[in-house]
């Protein structure tokens, strides 16, 4: 840290009142003197610092306890700076992509040399996106430089998408934390490598597969997105290794017809101390004081957008285990939810 305390600020959703750019201006002093700075996005807050400041940017994997070879996304204000950072020329469906932004979306590409290995991870690619959200947009262009940010939790526990979740984890670790309210989308954005011929769908988010495939005819996904990786195997993107987004107890997915799944809720809350998370229609079917309500069963957007912050929930309850409802299937952003609740979880799914 380079100031004594954490200071909190909050600002508005626009961010351009006076009083906000004054606020903002404080943050990115921070971010330009090598400090870290969390700040809201759509996706989920992230733990900031200057993408080109090799220091500042391993304080990052200090404060989160990440490991090292974990590369971190470096976020831009605008489309015309990815040439300073990539290389652009001759990639296929890469404006395709850009005509999307600001958006959920990060992309790989080669890394310029001006970026910095502890950045990339050692990698000679860089993952860059813009965010949507007004603050952080600000943010960025008034500390001048691209701002690397992971997710602001410790690491291998849920991303946090409210301020609270992230003063948790992070008060006293950073410098400057920007209360810019809740978070919309919930869960981290769709990364996409353009490194490979075709394109490989990294980590699924409210950008979908669906919607790539669209723009770009053919992608592929790395299996990694639904299953454990196997001994010896190259890892494109090495988040996905970890065990990661778990609250403090273990997590059992439940796969199959909703009646199942209620019946075997029911039948564990009499032997054992559970919290389920479940749509709104099944709650009141289960037996069970501890029912966290993912939204309704037609929109796994509310879903997602909880996600996190119910799985961190749990952690302030009296129980031994977590059952949590899968969606009935992986289109769309349900996809997201299964590949981060297949990590909470660990892998623990129970077909029913
Ligand atoms: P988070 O740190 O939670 O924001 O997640 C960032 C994700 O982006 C991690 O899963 C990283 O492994 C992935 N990532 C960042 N840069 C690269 C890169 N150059 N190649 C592959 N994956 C990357
Ligand atoms: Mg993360």
């Amino acid at each position: 840290m380079i100031l004594e305390k954490t200071q909190i600020i909050k600002v508005s959703k626009n961010a351009d009142t006076a009083e906000d750019i004054e606020k903002l201006k404080f943050a990115s002093d921070v971010i330009k003197r090598g400090g870290l700075c969390v700040f809201p996005t759509e996706t989920v807050y992230g733990l900031g610092a200057d993408a080109l400041n090799e220091k500042a940017v391993k304080s990052i994997y200090e404060a989160k306890g990440r490991p090292q070879n974990n590369p971190l996304i470096i976020h831009l204000s605008d489309v015309c700076q990815i040439e300073k950072y990539c290389y652009t020329k001759g990639v296929t469906g890469l404006d395709k992509l850009t005509n999307l932004m600001p958006a959920p979306l990060t992309v790989i590409l080669k890394a310029k040399e001006n970026v910095p290995k502890a950045t990339t991870g050692g990698l000679d690619t860089v993952a860059f996106r813009i965010p949507q959200n007004a603050c952080a947009r600000k943010l960025i262009e008034l500390s001048e430089t691209p701002i690397a940010a992971p997710s602001a939790n410790l690491s291998g526990k849920p991303s946090p998408t409210c301020v609270k979740d992230v003063i948790e984890d992070m008060y006293s670790r950073a410098d400057v934390i920007i209360d810019g309210g809740d978070c919309e989308i919930g869960i981290e954005s769709t990364i996409i490598t353009l490194c490979e011929e075709p394109p490989v769908l990294l980590r699924p988010g409210k950008i979908s597969y669906e919607k790539l495939c669209e723009l770009l005819s053919d992608v592929h996904v790395s299996h990694a997105v639904l299953d454990s990786l196997k001994p010896g195997e190259k890892i494109l993107s090495p988040g996905m290794a970890y065990k990661h987004y778990a609250p403090d107890k273990p997590v059992v997915l439940l796969r199959g017809k909703t009646d199942k799944k209620i019946k075997y809720v029911n039948e564990k809350a009499l032997c054992e101390k559970i919290a389920v998370i479940c749509y709104e229609s099944d709650r009141d079917k289960i037996k069970c004081k501890d029912t966290l309500c993912a939204g309704n069963k037609d929109d796994n957007e509310a879903y997602a957008a909880k996600i996190f912050s119910l799985l961190r929930q749990t952690n302030t309850l009296n129980i031994d285990k977590v059952y949590a409802f899968l969606p009935k299937d992986t289109s769309g952003i349900s996809l997201a939810i299964y590949n981060r609740l297949m990590r909470a979880s660990a892998f623990n799914v129970i077909d029913l």
